[in-house]
């Protein structure tokens, strides 16, 4: 079938999909699942409302005949998943998907870097906020140091995976890392892209007081590095890039918060139940699995995901100061998968 690009209401196309495999983590990041909210009776999805491998195959397929190109696998912690390997395989064989990335704390990528690899998985986003063992034990609620972590990155790089790395930076907490954070990934040839601490769900506490900004940390970098701006290599980039002079390593920053870009927002995600979102920051998912468990055909289901992504007017960032958005109903990120 012929593809068909279709564009939202700011005639912004669908280029990007994340879909979210599991609402599980084996971390309880502060600023994401925070350990006295996400406690022993929480609450996870139960396994049969979770999409099957071969629900997420078919989605997929459907999603590139109408623009996607690329598809993140995330979660929650998407290598929780039983048999991820087995999932990018069958992703990797959909005709006009060009990229397949994975999200990830990184803690099992030892095991699985090349299984996935072999699989057609082509890079991997690991997340590290801090190379001090006590200080990332602290974060990520579990008192897990950063060993496990670094050891999959090394293994995703040895595999041939393409391996970016991502730091949540809120003030107070991680702020002293992130000039080490710089050095390290410098070193090692990684390209380290800082995130902006995000006001998603309701769990995480997020006071603007607590954001240090794109700008705040690229004068901190620049004490220390020469850097010099990468043009962005597609539409809708979401960080934005800069290069140490003299080397071939970049550094990004995700700046949600102080620079908002949903004028270039081409990603719609899928939670692991199958609702789908048009922002990270509208809380009302659209029942995908639903209508693909009750019959539908692929014509229908392709008819009503097109609606929905016709139907898109978010700009949450653009507006985040607004009345408006302050009683808005949002949705966690260990939910939705960032
Ligand atoms: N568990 C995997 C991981 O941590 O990489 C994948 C899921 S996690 C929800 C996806 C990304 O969202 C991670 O890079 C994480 O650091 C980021 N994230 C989570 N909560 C955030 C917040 N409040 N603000 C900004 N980024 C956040
Ligand atoms: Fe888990 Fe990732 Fe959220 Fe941390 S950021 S709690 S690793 S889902
Ligand atoms: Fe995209 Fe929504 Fe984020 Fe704006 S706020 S960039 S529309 S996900």
């Amino acid at each position: 079938m012929e593809n068909t690009i279709i564009k939202d209401k700011f005639n912004r196309p669908l280029h990007d999909l994340r879909i979210s495999v599991i609402d599980r983590c084996n971390f309880r990041c502060q600023y994401c699942m925070p350990a006295d909210q996400f406690g022993p009776d929480f609450v996870f999805l139960p396994k049969s409302a979770l999409l099957t491998y071969e629900e997420i195959e078919r989605l997929a397929k459907i999603f590139v005949q109408i623009g996607v190109e690329k598809i993140r696998l995330t979660g929650g912690e998407p290598l929780l998943r039983r048999d991820l390997p087995v999932l990018v395989s069958k992703l990797s064989e959909i005709e006009g998907l060009k990229d397949i990335g994975l999200t990830t704390n990184g803690v099992m990528l030892k095991k699985f870097a090349e299984k996935l690899k072999q699989a057609g998985l082509k890079r991997v986003n690991v997340s590290l906020d801090s190379l001090n063992d006590e200080l990332f034990g602290k974060i990520n609620g579990r008192n897990i140091g950063t060993k496990p972590v670094l050891e999959g990155i090394e293994a995703a790089k040895q595999a041939g995976l393409g391996v970016k790395i991502n730091m949540v930076v809120k003030k107070g907490l991680n702020d002293t890392e992130i000039v080490p954070m710089a050095d390290f990934c410098k070193k090692n040839g990684l390209e380290l892209r800082y995130i902006e601490f995000m006001d998603v769900g309701s769990t995480n506490g997020w006071k603007m007081d607590d954001v240090i900004t794109k700008r705040q940390i690229y004068e901190m970098l620049k004490e220390h590095y020469e850097l010099e701006p990468v043009n962005p290599a597609y539409f809708g980039e979401v960080a934005k890039l800069y290069r140490y002079k003299d080397t071939n390593v970049n550094v990004g920053f995700i700046s949600s918060v102080s620079e908002s870009f949903c004028s270039s927002c081409t990603r719609a995600r899928l939670s692991a139940n199958g609702q789908l979102f048009t922002c990270l920051f509208n809380g009302n998912g659209h029942d995908v699995r639903n209508i693909m468990r009750n019959g539908a055909t692929d014509e229908e289901l392709t008819r009503r995901i097109s609606e929905i992504w016709n139907g898109r007017d978010d700009r949450y960032s653009d507006e985040r100061m607004a009345e408006s958005n302050k009683k808005r109903k949002k949705i966690e990120m260990s939910y939705i998968g960032g």
